[in-house]
């Protein structure tokens, strides 16, 4: 650790104020988890986990299609942490045991080479995530329509990160500041968060990944609470306009819409879908519902920041990692996994 890193720890540690910050970024969830950081903050500075776990806010909806899409005799492709996600009756290892063919692949590119494998099954990619992942899934695209793998199709559950921000930013106006996703700013620029910072006057820090940027985070955040300006502290990885090359892709093959998001409901303009043209590729993302969670799970209430995992009735006791009943208990990297796990 430098010594200007250090120099910060002490200044953080030290801290008398009130500050609430939230990361909405799941690797940012796990990261701060792994850090320790928490465990050494003074009483007045709480960390909060927002809705950045793609697995967390995948809606049930999706879930649905995807197994009634098995049902229909196509073999789902999807990533591991996507098994366990309950839908409204299952989830896809539920299904699976019942006969549904589910696949995991470790990349969008794996579903393309099961497909151009066995021209006689039809499969379907789940392609779920935020602006970081969705270049890749452009670049799967591009590939079946133009290697014309028709027996490949995408269903795809697409998030933008600024119109969710917004929505915890307008209901929650008690956070004090945002790490903003160096993943996603790696994509789009920080100046994806400029306009958000100066609108709710709060600040917002771009993050990376280690200890050390997560100090240099939170200590940028605490350096400038009150004011509505957006700051980089991860300027190896993230420039102010972000990808030229990953947003002409994403334009290529998607545009915006309306996007269902598990535990926070739907945000106008906070989706990307395949565009009309390339409507043949997709296997019917448009239209999911909102998801209608347990009744007692409160997710909807930890992604934005106004319920900590502990404050749910089924946390620990009904709702666990190895049986999640909401998403945010999932992955390693929703708010309720990753507080069951280290806290
Ligand atoms: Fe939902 Fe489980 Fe978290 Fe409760 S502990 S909010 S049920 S994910």
């Amino acid at each position: 650790m430098t010594e200007d890193t250090k120099n910060k720890l002490e200044y953080i540690r030290s801290y008398e104020g009130h500050a609430r910050l939230m990361e909405v970024c799941g690797s940012h969830t796990a990261a701060i988890a792994k850090s320790g950081l928490k465990s050494i903050l003074p009483k007045g500075i709480e960390l909060l986990s927002g809705p950045g776990c793609p697995v967390c806010v995948t809606p049930t909806a999706y879930i649905d299609k995807l197994i009634s899409l098995g049902e229909e005799g196509f073999t789902i492709a999807a990533f591991g942490d996507l098994f366990r996600v309950p839908g409204s009756k299952e989830s896809l290892r539920q299904a699976q045991t019942r006969g549904i063919s589910v696949k995991l692949v470790y990349s969008p590119m794996k579903a393309a080479e099961l497909a151009l494998s066995d021209p006689k099954n039809k499969y379907v990619f789940a392609a779920i995530g935020f602006e970081t992942t969705a270049p890749v899934y452009a670049l799967l695209a591009e590939q079946i329509i133009d290697e014309k793998i028709d027996n490949l199709k995408l269903l795809t559950s697409l998030k933008t990160m600024p119109r969710a921000i917004e929505k915890i930013c307008k209901e929650n106006g008690d956070i004090t500041g945002f790490f903003a996703p160096g993943h996603v700013a790696a994509v789009t620029g920080s100046e994806a968060f400029s306009s958000l910072a100066k609108k709710y006057g709060v600040p917002f820090c771009v993050a990376g990944f280690s200890t050390e940027h997560l100090i240099n985070a939170l200590y940028t955040l605490l350096k400038n609470q009150g004011k509505g300006i957006c700051l980089n502290e991860y300027r190896e990885v993230v420039s102010e306009t972000g990808n030229e090359r990953a947003k002409a892709i994403i334009h290529k093959y998607f545009k915006t819409g309306n996007a269902p998001w598990r535990g926070l409901g739907k945000i106008d303009g906070s989706g990307l879908y395949l565009k009309e043209e390339y409507s043949h590729i997709d296997a019917g993302s448009r239209g999911l519902e909102s998801d209608k969670p347990n009744v007692n799970c409160k997710c909807p209430d930890v992604l934005t920041g106004k319920a900590r995992p502990a404050d749910c009735p089924l946390f620990g006791k009904v709702c666990t990692p190895l049986s999640p009943v909401g998403a945010c208990m999932v992955s390693e990297e929703g708010s309720c996994n990753s507080c069951y796990m280290n806290e």
